[in-house]
């Protein structure tokens, strides 16, 4: 059905005088907008990489593998954690250990950290406390492949974050992790 002539509504064009053709209305405006935001309004942007962000206790960052005491992968390839994750994105190949106090450890162990979504679950699953998300978000490769972190590439994190003082063990046995602690500080949804 075509537009009927009752329904346009023909809009006059403003007329623009000397003053506003002038342009200077709108500069004194915009002057105006930035000075109020360099003296007033307080900085909302950060000036990364100069500055690192003050980032949460509860970040999920890279992924460690832990060590135990005495040094060695504390996974127990256990699968809890390939089991939880959502994304599908770890990959653990368990063998005999040769050690007494335990059967099984990860003969290889593989996060794609680019298929991850840093949910946490991992962690929240692992009854060992072997596997944590770390504060470190700076990740990047040249392909896909260095994106898949093997079991000495997790360990390597664990080195490098260990004495961070921002990376403790988050979750111990029994007890739930930062994130679900926080929860837990605001009480049950309503
Ligand atoms: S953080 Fe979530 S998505 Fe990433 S590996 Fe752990 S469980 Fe999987
Ligand atoms: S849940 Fe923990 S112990 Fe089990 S396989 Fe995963 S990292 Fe290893």
């Amino acid at each position: 059905m075509p537009i009927q002539e009752h329904e346009i509504h023909w809009i006059e064009e403003p007329e623009i005088g000397f003053w506003e053709a002038s342009l200077l209305p709108g500069i004194a405006a915009g002057i105006r907008t930035t000075l109020r935001h360099m003296f007033r309004e307080p900085s909302v942007t950060q000036e990364y990489p100069e500055v690192k962000p003050d980032l949460p206790a509860n970040y999920r960052g890279v992924h460690r593998l832990n060590r135990d005491d005495q040094g060695r992968v504390k996974c127990v390839a256990c699968f809890l954690c390939a089991t939880a994750c959502p994304a599908n994105c770890i990959e653990i190949v368990a063998a005999e250990t040769p050690w007494p106090d335990r059967d099984k450890y990860p003969e290889t162990f593989v996060i794609d950290e680019l298929r991850c979504i840093y949910c946490g679950m991992c962690e929240e699953a692992c009854p060992v406390d072997a596997i944590e998300l770390t504060s470190i978000y700076d990740l990047t490769g040249k392909s896909r492949q260095e994106m898949l972190f093997d079991r000495e590439k997790l360990l390597s994190v664990y080195d490098e974050t260990v004495d961070s003082g921002k990376d403790p063990i988050r979750t111990r046995s029994g007890e739930l992790g930062p994130a679900s602690t926080l929860l837990e500080a605001k009480g049950p949804a309503t």
